[in-house]
């Protein structure tokens, strides 16, 4: 017998067949996945420009599946805002998150933070403030210990309850930067308004930095911008000696990248902390 929907799959390309296949597969496992524990957080350090010293971590997320292997964020989380999964999934990146900085300090690391990525979607639910308040009570840490990485592209849409948001998280004390700074085409004139204590400058501009005058200059400026209004800055993707010495030229205080460590699980992450504070 003919099944429905075959008359359409008919016409796609037998590639996308397969591809369609496969998202419908990947969004089925991916209400699965917390349940399941297939999701685990590495850790990347940001480091003082200077003195080499990691001041903070960035907790990215993973995804384990028993079949497919290790699924990069880009192509899970999109599917997570669009199903709806992303609230809880991002709840569980928050506690999570904090429980690691609470056994770092036990540890003995005082001056650390930990920063996590807040979706678009998560952002605007305002039960967000719920999640990170029993988070970061449960496990004994300060609000201003947590930062939330919110990407700029957030301003385009709807600016102005975008600054909301932002500023009722602050007013609870979190720490909040703007991520990829630079490539989401928002309009400066919200700094003015925006309670943020940190840019974060977007990899493809720490790519070009040594190649073209354009990055070179777009680097420069949000470097200095930042300095001027008395934020912190922290240059992503820095891969080479020559792009940290640029940045470290034009006066960047803090670099994360692969040059000083790939994202780490958290044994790894615990001991890259424990080797770079030395005895
Ligand atoms: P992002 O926040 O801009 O994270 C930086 C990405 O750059 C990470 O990719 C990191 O592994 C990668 N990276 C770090 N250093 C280097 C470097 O030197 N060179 C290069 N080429 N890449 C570097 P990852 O982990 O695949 O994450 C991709 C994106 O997925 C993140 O971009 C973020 O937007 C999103 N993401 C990750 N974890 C979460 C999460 O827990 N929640 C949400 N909402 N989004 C997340
Ligand atoms: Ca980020
Ligand atoms: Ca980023
Ligand atoms: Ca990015």
């Amino acid at each position: 017998a003919k099944r429905a929907g075959s008359g359409l799959l008919r016409h796609f390309h037998p590639a996308m067949k397969e591809s369609l296949r496969q998202r419908i597969g990947l969004e089925s496992a991916l209400r699965e996945a917390l349940d399941r524990q297939e999701f685990f957080l590495c850790y990347q350090p940001q480091v003082c420009a200077d003195s080499g010293r990691t001041v903070g971590m960035e907790a990215l997320l993973r995804w384990r599946h028993p079949e497919y292997g290790l699924i990069p964020p880009v192509h899970f989380i999109p599917l997570a805002e669009a199903g709806g999964q992303i609230g809880r999934i991002g709840a569980w990146v928050i506690d999570q998150a904090c429980a690691q900085l609470a056994a770092w300090r036990q540890a003995g690391h005082a001056q650390l933070y930990v920063a996590v990525n807040i979706s678009p979607v998560q952002l605007i639910d305002p039960g967000l403030e719920h999640v990170l308040l029993k988070a970061v009570a449960a496990h004994g840490i300060q609000p201003g210990e947590l930062e939330l990485e919110i990407t700029e592209s957030v301003l385009i849409e709807d600016p102005d309850r975008m600054v909301e948001r932002f500023l009722a998280l602050r007013e609870l004390g979190f720490r909040l930067s703007i991520d990829d700074f630079g490539s989401g085409y928002s309009s400066l004139s919200y700094l003015r308004v925006l309670p943020v204590q940190a840019f974060k400058l977007d990899r493809s501009f720490v790519d070009g930095l040594c190649q073209d005058a354009t990055s070179f200059e777009i680097c420069a400026s949000t470097i200095a911008l930042a300095r001027k209004l008395k934020l912190d800055v922290v240059a992503e993707g820095v891969e080479t000696e020559e792009q940290a010495h640029r940045l470290r030229e034009l006066g960047c205080p803090v670099f994360q990248g692969y040059l000083y460590s790939a994202p780490l699980e958290a044994e790894a992450a615990g001991l890259y902390l424990a080797q770079a504070s030395g005895p």
